[in-house]
């Protein structure tokens, strides 16, 4: 991809933790591109670093190494100064919204304090930038003065949502943005996310669990496991001809709709535990459960290459057809 196309671009990044018995590999080599306008989707089991990846984009935890660059510019070492106007374009919004607003701020405050820090909003105008964006997500404005105990969880997340467009954005790295609410909300929460989307020429990094939620907002998807990219495609060709093992067991567990085609659907189980993430590794990091393992794969680490136009993955087996 080229660098105009990528508004937003994830270089080799690492993020290592150390702790009492080792160092924890979180990140682990991972490069992405966001092209503007579109949803790219992460997705992997719980601790593969899908989150850590967003957090370390929004610098809210220290990367190891590698660059991260929005509109080609790398945001890896910058003062404070240089990278507050370029972080107001970066936002983010976290799974639970309750535990991400503060509860002793009224709504409005709330969703006025990123303006009133980055000083977009004249002071006099702040009031009225506030009930427009809440109007924006499907909140009464009459509610600003409330507190965020008075909502239910999906009107939390549209706070949070509100929050996250003060500083109108280009890019929000949405962090599990359904997960923590009910099933009849979330449908209504992804909906918001589409119209804010097309309306206001949004990008989105979409990192969920739910992969059925995933398929619907996103024109491609990256999948991780252990720290690393496995596979990278356009949606469909990774849901329905998925090239990485891992991939294949995760799209195997998705229920289809069709009580026929489910009946005879054949599921791949995911045998044996995730690696220690202090252990060292060498060779695949899924060989101690890809059912397709060979010798290769305990001594040589595959690297994310293109196996089809458009479509990475990091498997030796495309090779050994
Ligand atoms: Fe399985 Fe080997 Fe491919 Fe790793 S490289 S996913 S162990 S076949």
């Amino acid at each position: 991809m080229s660098v105009s196309e990528a508004i937003l671009e994830v270089d080799a990044l690492r993020v290592h933790f150390h702790v009492p018995r080792g160092v924890v590999r979180a990140v682990d080599g991972v490069s992405l591109a966001l092209r503007k306008g579109e949803t790219l989707g992460l997705v992997g089991e719980s601790g593969c670093g899908k989150s850590t990846v967003a957090r370390a984009i929004v610098a809210l935890v220290p990367t190891t190494s590698g660059d991260i660059r929005f509109r080609g510019e790398s945001l890896i070492g910058l003062s404070r100064g240089r990278m507050r106007p370029l972080r107001r374009h970066l936002q983010m919004v976290f799974q639970d919204p309750y535990a991400s607003l503060n509860p002793r701020m009224t709504i409005a405050s709330t969703i006025a304090e990123p303006m009133r820090i980055h000083a977009t909003v004249a002071p006099g105008d702040l009031d009225e930038r506030v009930c427009e964006i809440m109007e924006l997500v499907g909140l009464d404005p009459s509610m600003r003065r409330r507190y965020p105990h008075e909502f239910s969880g999906g009107q939390r997340q549209r706070i949070g949502l509100a929050r996250a467009l003060a500083l109108e954005p280009d890019v929000i790295l949405l962090d599990e943005p359904v997960s923590a609410l009910d099933v009849s909300v979330q449908a209504q929460v992804l909906n918001l996310l589409e119209d804010l989307k097309a309306r206001l020429g949004l990008t989105y990094l979409l990192i969920a669990h739910h992969l059925a939620v995933v398929r619907h907002m996103s024109e491609r998807v990256a999948v991780m496991y252990l720290g690393r990219i496995v596979e990278l495609a356009d949606r469909e060709p990774l849901y329905t001809e998925p090239i990485h093992p891992y991939t294949e067991a995760l799209m195997s567990a998705i229920p289809v709709p069709d009580p026929v085609v489910e009946a005879e659907r054949k599921r791949i189980p995911i045998e044996g535990e995730v690696p220690s993430p202090t252990a060292t590794i060498t060779g695949c990091p899924f060989r101690s459960r890809c059912p397709q393992a060979f010798e290769r794969c305990e001594v040589e680490a595959p690297e994310l290459e293109e196996h089809r136009p458009g479509h990475l993955a990091a498997c030796h087996l495309p090779d050994a057809d």
